[in-house]
C-alpha cells in the first residue's frame, strides 16, 4: 500500500519514467526491491520499478489491518459464513504479500473460535504484474516473522508454495485450513478480464476488494476505468472496496462503475481513507439464478457420483471431497485397471515458448500437480504409506521438442533451465552422449499412482463402489446412476445410486455412458520395465531421461504389487511407450517392448553395452490413452444438463493435467472462480462446436462410403 505521505520516502517517480525494462505481452519482469529504513529502524522493501513503498513505514501490518481487514468489516463477515460457503476477496497488487497473510491469520484465528467454520472456505484472488523474486520475499518475510511472530507459521508456508514467475494464475491451496489463493501473474487489467464469470450452476462474484496498488500518480495502470469495468462485472450489490486512496482519479472510478464512497479515518497519522459498496450491480442475464435459489443449489451439493477411477476420477473424487462433498467413486473394474494404472507416471511438463505460457494447461497443470503432489507426500509420511512424487528432476535431451535452450532461458531457473555438459553427464551418469542441448526440470519426477489411489481413497469423505454402469438418469431434482454390481462369487446385483451430479470420468469409454461427450482418439501404449542387475544399476540413466521416449530407475514400494508385476524394494527400470494410434487392445506385445527398446538405443547408443538386446524377461502393461482431435482435455457440464459433467481426454497427460482440471471443475460447480481462464474453460468445454463439427464430419464421411 502507498504511504506516499511518509517522512522517509524519496519523492516518487512519475508514471511516465517507470517501469523502464522493456516488456513483452505476457512475460514477467520480476519486481527490483530497493531498501530503506522506516520510522521504527525497520528495512523495508521499495519498488525499483514505481519508487514507491509496499507497506506503510510506520507499520505495515497494523496498516493492512486497519485498511483492509477491519474496513472491509471481513472479522464480522468471516464469522457469519454459513458451513461450506465461500467468501472471496480480490487484491490488485499481491506485492510481498502482507494482506493476504494478515487475512489467512484472522482466518485463522476466526476458524479457531468458531467451529462452524470449519468447512466454510476463504478464497483470495490476487493479481501482480511484477511479482517480488523468492530470495527478496524471503528476506522481506524473515522480518515480518520476527516482528509478529503470529505469521511465523503462515510464512513458512507462503514461501514455500512460492511459484515460479511465470505468468498465469498459479493456484496455492492451503487445505489445513480451507485456504485458496489465486496468484494471477500478468497485468492486473488482463488477469481480471481472464476471471471467469459465467455462471453454470451459480455465477461466482467477488465479496470484498483491496485495491492495494501503488499511488495513482505513480502507477495509474491499478486505478484505470478498464479496472473499474472489471470491478463493477465481478462484484454485486453488497460487495465492499477498501483503499488508503482518497485519490480523486479512486472515487470517481468507483461511483461510475456503481459503488457508493465513503471516506473514513485513515491508519496513523493519515486523515482519511476510502471504502465504498456495490450498490449498482450490471443487470445480469435473466437465466441466472436468484439468492435464493443459489443458497439451496448449494446446499444441495452434497453427494456428487464419479464415474472411472483412473486419474482424472480419482483427482475429481479428492478435489470434491475437499471442498466437503460427500462422493461415491465407481470403477466397473476397479481402481486404476486401466491406462492410469502403470508402475510409475513421469510428471515432466509439454514446454512451450514463454510468451504463450500464460493459457498454457500444461505448464499450469504441472506446477499446480507438483503442489498438491507434495502435499500428499506430506499426507503418506503422517500415514506411513508410499510417497506420491519422488521429485528427482528429470533431463530431456530434446530430441522430439518444439522448444530450443534459447527458449529454454526465458524461464526461471526453478521451473526449467539448462545445465552444463558435465553436470548433465555427472547426474545422468551419461559418458559419451553429447549432452549440451538439454532441458532439465529440477521439481519434475515419478509420481506412484498407486500411492496416490491409497492416500484418495482414504478420504473420509470418498466411497469405493465397484459397480459396471448400465444407465444414467437425469431429472429436475436429482441424477440416478444405475449398474451392475458383482459380488465375491462373481454373482451380479443391479444397484441403483441417487446423487446430486454425476462426474464422467471414463476415458474413452465416457461417449458410451453419454453420447453428448464425442467419440475419442483411442492411443494404445505399452510401458516396459524389468529388474536390472546390481551393474546393470550403476550404468543406468540414474534420473528420468526424456529422449524419443523415456526411462527411468525406481524402487518397487509396499502395494506396487497390486496392480503390477513389481516386488517391493527391488530395483525397476522402465521403458516408455509405444504409441499406436486407433487401436483399443491392451493385449502385452512383444513388439512394443522391442520399440520401447529401440528408441532408447537410437538414442543413446553408448547403453546397448549396458542393455543387451535380451527383451525376453521384460514386464509390460499396455493402456490407452483418450485424446480429443484438438488435444485438449474435455472438462465442463454437458450441454442441456444440470447434473452431468465430464473430465476426460488427458491423453498421456493425466497426472500433470487431472488436478488443474478438477479444480476447475469443482469450482464450476459449486460456484467459485476457477484458476483457468474463461478462454481456457471455452477451449475445454465438452461442447467446444469445433469438437463435434469434425465428430459429425468424420461421421457423415464413414457413412457416405
Ligand atoms: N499488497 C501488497 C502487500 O501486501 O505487500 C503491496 C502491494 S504494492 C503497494 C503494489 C503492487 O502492485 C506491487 O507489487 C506492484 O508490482 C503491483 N502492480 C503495479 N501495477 C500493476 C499492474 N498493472 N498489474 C498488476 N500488479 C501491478
Amino acid at each position: 500500500m502507498s504511504k506516499p505521505s511518509s517522512a522517509t520516502i524519496d519523492t516518487p517517480r512519475t508514471a511516465t519514467n517507470a517501469p523502464k525494462h522493456t516488456e513483452l505481452p505476457n512475460v514477467i519482469v520480476p519486481a527490483k526491491i530497493e531498501w530503506q529504513t522506516d520510522d521504527a529502524g525497520n528495512k523495508v522493501p521499495v519498488s525499483g520499478e514505481f519508487g514507491d513503498v509496499y507497506f506503510s513505514h510506520a507499520d505495515g501490518l497494523a496498516e493492512s489491518r486497519h485498511v483492509f481487514l477491519t474496513h472491509n468489516q471481513l472479522p464480522e463477515r468471516l464469522v457469519n459464513l454459513a458451513a461450506k460457503q465461500c467468501f472471496t476477496i480480490a487484491e490488485l497488487g499481491f506485492g510481498t504479500g502482507l494482506n493476504f497473510l494478515a487475512t489467512w491469520q484472522l482466518w485463522c484465528q476466526l476458524r479457531a473460535n468458531h467451529p462452524h467454520l470449519a468447512t466454510a472456505r476463504l478464497h483470495f484472488i490476487t493479481t501482480e504484474k511484477h511479482p517480488v523474486p523468492l530470495n527478496d520475499l524471503t528476506q522481506i518475510l524473515t522480518l515480518w516473522a520476527q516482528r509478529a511472530p503470529e505469521l511465523a507459521i503462515l510464512i513458512e508456508q507462503l514461501l514455500a508454495s512460492y511459484p515460479p514467475l511465470i505468468a498465469g494464475c498459479h493456484r496455492l491451496n492451503f487445505i489445513e485450513d480451507n485456504v485458496t489463493l489465486d496468484i494471477w501473474l500478468g497485468d492486473a487489467g488482463d488477469s481480471l478480464a481472464s476471471l471467469d464469470s459465467e455462471a453454470v450452476i451459480q455465477r461466482p462474484y467477488i465479496d470484498a476488494w483491496f485495491l492495494d496498488g501503488f499511488a495513482p500518480f505513480c502507477n495509474g495502470t491499478l486505478w484505470a476505468d478498464a479496472i473499474f469495468t472489471q470491478m463493477q462485472r465481478l462484484s454485486r450489490a453488497g460487495t465492499t472496496v477498501a483503499t488508503y486512496s482518497c485519490a480523486g482519479i479512486v472515487k470517481r472510478g468507483l461511483q461510475a462503475h456503481g459503488f457508493e464512497i465513503n471516506k473514513v479515518k485513515g491508519f496513523g497519522r493519515k486523515h482519511e481513507m476510502l471504502t465504498a459498496v456495490m450498490i449498482e450491480p450490471l443487470q445480469r442475464d435473466n437465466h441466472i439464478p436468484a439468492l435464493s435459489k443459489q443458497l439451496t443449489l448449494s446446499k444441495a451439493l452434497s453427494h456428487t457420483v464419479v464415474i472411472g477411477t483412473g486419474v482424472a476420477g480419482l483427482l475429481t473424487a479428492w478435489t470434491l471431497a475437499n471442498r466437503g462433498i460427500s462422493v461415491t467413486i465407481l470403477d466397473k473394474v476397479a481402481p486404476l485397471a486401466g491406462a492410469s494404472g502403470n508402475p510409475r507416471a513421469l510428471l515432466a511438463p509439454n514446454m512451450t515458448p514463454i510468451h504463450h505460457v500464460y493459457e498454457h494447461l500444461h505448464s499450469i497443470g504441472y506446477l499446480y500437480s507438483g503442489r498438491l503432489y507434495r502435499y500428499f507426500n506430506e499426507q503418506a509420511a503422517i500415514q506411513k504409506t508410499p510417497r506420491i512424487l519422488e521429485q528427482t528432476g528429470t533431463l530431456d535431451l530434446l530430441v522430439k521438442t518444439n522448444i530450443g535452450t534459447e527458449q529454454i532461458a526465458d524461464y526461471p531457473n526453478a521451473m526449467a533451465t539448462t545445465i552444463s555438459t558435465e553436470q548433465a553427464h555427472d547426474i545422468s551418469g551419461l559418458k559419451r552422449k553429447d549432452l549440451a542441448n538439454n532441458l532439465y526440470l529440477p521439481q519434475s519426477g515419478l509420481v506412484n499412482p498407486q500411492a496416490l489411489k491409497t492416500i484418495i481413497l482414504a478420504h473420509p469423505n470418498i466411497i469405493y463402489q465397484q459397480l459396471n454402469v448400465t444407465n444414467i438418469k437425469e431429472t429436475e431434482e436429482e441424477i440416478t446412476v444405475t449398474g451392475c454390481e458383482s459380488d465375491k462369487n462373481g454373482q451380479q446385483a443391479a444397484l441403483t445410486i441417487t446423487a446430486d451430479h454425476v462426474v464422467i470420468c471414463a476415458a474413452y469409454e465416457s461417449h458410451q455412458l453419454d453420447k453428448r461427450i464425442v467419440e475419442c482418439r483411442t492411443i494404445r501404449g505399452q510401458l516396459s520395465w524389468f529388474s536390472p542387475t546390481a551393474d546393470q544399476i550403476t550404468k543406468l540413466p540414474q534420473l528420468p531421461l526424456k529422449y524419443s521416449g523415456y526411462c527411468a530407475p525406481f524402487i518397487g514400494q509396499s502395494g506396487d504389487a497390486e496392480l503390477n508385476n513389481i516386488i517391493e524394494n527391488q530395483q525397476q527400470f522402465l521403458l516408455g511407450a509405444s504409441f499406436v494410434d486407433g487401436d483399443a487392445n491392451i493385449d502385452i506385445r512383444l513388439e512394443d517392448n522391442q520399440q520401447n527398446y529401440d528408441k532408447l538405443m537410437e538414442d543413446l547408443p553408448e547403453l546397448s553395452r549396458v542393455l543387451p538386446n535380451d527383451i525376453s524377461t521384460w514386464q509390460a502393461r499396455a493402456g490407452i490413452r483418450t485424446q480429443t482431435i484438438d488435444y485438449h482435455p474435455l472438462v465442463g457440464l454437458l450441454a442441456q444438463s444440470k447434473r452431468l459433467w465430464t473430465l476426460s481426454a488427458m491423453g498421456a497427460k493425466g497426472y500433470a493435467l487431472a488436478p488443474i482440471c478438477a479444480e476447475a471443475l469443482a469450482d464450476k460447480m459449486l460456484g467459485c472462480f476457477t484458476p483457468l481462464s474463461g478462454v481456457m474453460l471455452a477451449r475445454l468445454s465438452p461442447n467446444r462446436a469445433r469438437l463435434h463439427k469434425v465428430h459429425n464430419n468424420v461421421r457423415n464421411k464413414v457413412s457416405e462410403q
